[in-house]
């Protein structure tokens, strides 16, 4: 079966069409998808009977099933989501004042090899499909009560967002269009390693969205052993592209920061760092690194933390240090799939 969520621009029109129906019926489908929350056909009560079961005989509303749900004191939940295929993948929701705000993944595993880095240590499996990547909003979003809405999409979960974007960028248009989730193109982050040809594409098409640049370090020595794509394209081309994505969208840019204990974060790299960035109108945002079992790096002393924030600071850069949400249910970057790797699958009432 297909799955809907990847029919929804021309495939369910199509069906639509062939079954001599009025195109309105889209849109009706689209609106209880998106804002209904309806979980199957059969709750679309203002389609024909008829309608709704020759839509649930062609299309298949949901191709996950949730493997695991984890809900942490401070609110943040996450969803392990198994996939048609076996495979899985995580989502998040995080809870800030008023924000809710949804992490997704965008492929099976990752292909760029960063070294700390959960998700990416067994390579890449698979790209999403938009439809997907769309799921996981809608199981996030069902995750809360009717009165609150998903306000802003990071794109920072499983998978470099960049090797992916035939398959992101639908999955956005319809989360940022009025009659998908409605959600502002401003409050969509999309992280990445940084893969300056696919930089100069969405650059060239004029996207919204917020852009983060995952440095890691400060040149290119350092970076190639940390950030291993690095060796094809260094520091000085990814940073020249994410120029040239500033100057098309005139949005501020954020580069991120794993610190490393003793390895990244010392106040040379803080100052090569500012060096780098000074006149840009950047943010760094510092990330201190979260532990991977089985892997050698350790979390940053709080005053190394506080060393690099100052060097920087008094060098102009604008910095933030991220606040670890979601510790307690292994919320970062593709640690639960791998704590619960051999888990069986169990769908919630
Ligand atoms: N592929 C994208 C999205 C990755 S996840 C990218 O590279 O940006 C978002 C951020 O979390 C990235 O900056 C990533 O490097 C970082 N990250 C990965 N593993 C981490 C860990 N163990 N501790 C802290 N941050 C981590």
């Amino acid at each position: 079966m297909k799955h809907l969520l990847d029919q929804l621009g021309t495939g369910l029109p199509a069906f639509l069409r062939e079954a001599g129906l009025p195109a309105y019926r889209a849109r009706q489908v689209r609106h209880w998808l998106f804002a209904g929350r309806a979980s199957e056909f059969a709750a679309m009560t203002d389609l024909p009977a008829a309608l709704r079961e020759s839509l649930a005989a062609e299309f298949s509303l949901w191709t996950t099933e949730i493997a695991a749900h984890r809900q942490a004191n401070d609110e943040t939940e996450k969803l392990l989501l198994q996939l048609a295929d076996g495979n899985r993948i995580e989502c998040v929701l995080i809870r800030e004042g008023e924000r809710r705000t949804c992490c997704v993944s965008t492929q099976v595993g990752c292909a760029m090899g960063c070294v700390f880095c959960a998700s990416g240590l067994e390579g890449v499996v698979r790209n999403l499909s938009t439809g997907e990547i769309l799921e996981q909003l809608l199981r996030l979003q069902q995750l809360l009560p009717p009165d609150e809405r998903l306000s802003h999409i990071v794109v920072m979960g499983m998978g470099e967002p960049l090797a992916n974007l035939d398959r992101l960028l639908p999955a956005l248009e319809w989360a940022t269009s009025p009659e998908g989730l409605g959600i502002s193109g401003r409050r969509v982050t999309i992280s990445t390693v940084g893969l300056p040809a696919a930089l100069q594409r969405l650059a060239s098409e004029k996207h919204p969205y917020h852009l983060a640049v995952s440095l890691h370090a400060p040149n290119d020595a350092l970076r190639n052993q940390l950030v291993p794509v690095n060796k094809s394209a260094g520091l000085a081309d990814v940073v020249a592209a994410a120029d040239e994505y500033f100057a098309a969208n005139g949005r501020r840019l954020t580069f991120e920061y794993v610190l490393l204990g003793n390895l990244n974060d010392q106040p040379e790299h803080a100052k090569q760092l500012a060096a780098l960035l000074r006149q840009r109108t950047a943010m760094v945002n510092l990330i201190p690194y979260n532990p991977v079992a089985g892997l050698p790096y350790q979390t940053p002393s709080g005053r190394a933390v506080d060393r690099f924030v100052e060097i920087l600071q008094n060098a102009g850069v604008e910095v933030q240090v991220r606040v670890r949400k979601g510790d307690q249910i292994d919320a970062a970057c593709g640690q639960l799939r791998r704590s619960l790797a051999t888990t069986e699958p169990v769908t919630l009432p």
